[in-house]
């Protein structure tokens, strides 16, 4: 029994018979390998792409306004509501059963790598049973290097991870530390060789530029590490100067405001 099914059963949900079904057969489709639905791949309509936001942090960065908390504290009533909104789904759009054809799928926060490996499986056993991934869909996951192993890395293979994306922001430890980012430059590089270990062959590698005190060749520098480890997607974000956001608002003092007036 898979770990959805086996949650589901010990919190007593019952859900349609026909929703469980569904989940079911396409779970073990899943997770046997076997292509989902090759005529549909075939028939040329569009597909969807899934984003499901997970949004817990270790702790919050000081620039960041993407929605997310700092803690795990809601995380298992997170994670319940989620895989019951997801399998509900298929009974939502029973009149459309198309709409839940989907060519992406993609796990963001927040941080997705805060939550365990058995949250993670129950996610993913959830979105495979709610929605009909085409063949060749690609299949992400965002990481913090702070918060991966190589175990975890291997355990995301094994749910279906084809892509992931690994949040580096920078290989300089002093823009790290100014970024309040929870990882070192040393862990980025740990990320990168057991993502490759573990087998993907799809990574992309966040960087952001413009970081207050940040010279030009100290960015080239970030750039070059960067493009030594080859990764497959490259985004460079330029960093959040708005007053309106969190990182002004830590005070007159602050780090940020010094560069700001420069
Ligand atoms: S880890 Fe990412 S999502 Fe979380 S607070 Fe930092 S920038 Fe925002």
């Amino acid at each position: 029994m898979s770990l959805i099914a086996r949650a589901l059963r010990n919190r007593n949900i019952f859900l349609p018979k026909a929703i469980i079904d569904r989940y079911l057969k396409s779970s073990q489709r899943h997770h046997t390998g076997e292509s989902r639905s090759p005529e549909i791949f075939h028939s040329n309509q569009p597909a969807a792409g899934i984003y499901i936001h997970i949004p817990f942090c270790v702790r919050k960065c000081p620039y960041c306004d993407f929605y997310s908390i700092a803690g795990i504290a809601c995380r298992e009533a997170f994670v319940h509501a989620l895989t019951q909104e997801m399998l509900l789904a298929p009974r939502a759009y029973a009149d459309c059963p198309d709409i839940l054809n989907a060519d992406t799928l993609y796990l963001g926060g927040g941080t997705p790598s805060v939550l365990s490996e058995k949250d993670t499986a129950i996610i993913m056993d959830a979105a495979f049973g709610s929605f009909t991934l085409l063949p060749g869909a690609e299949i992400t996951i965002e990481v913090n290097p702070g918060t991966i192993d190589e175990r975890k890395l291997k355990g995301y293979r094994d749910l279906g991870f084809n892509r992931i994306n690994i949040g580096a922001q920078s290989f300089d430890q002093a823009n790290l530390k100014f970024l309040g980012r929870i990882h070192s430059r040393k862990d980025t590089v740990a990320a990168l060789e057991w993502a490759r270990q573990a087998g993907f062959d799809n990574i992309g590698l966040d960087l952001i530029y413009a970081i207050p005190g940040q010279t030009r060749k100290s960015w080239l520098r970030d750039l070059a590490q960067a493009v030594e480890f080859e990764p497959d997607h490259l985004p460079a974000t330029c960093s959040p100067m708005n007053l309106a956001r969190p990182w002004n608002r830590i005070g007159p003092q602050s780090a940020f405001s010094r560069y700001r007036k420069v």
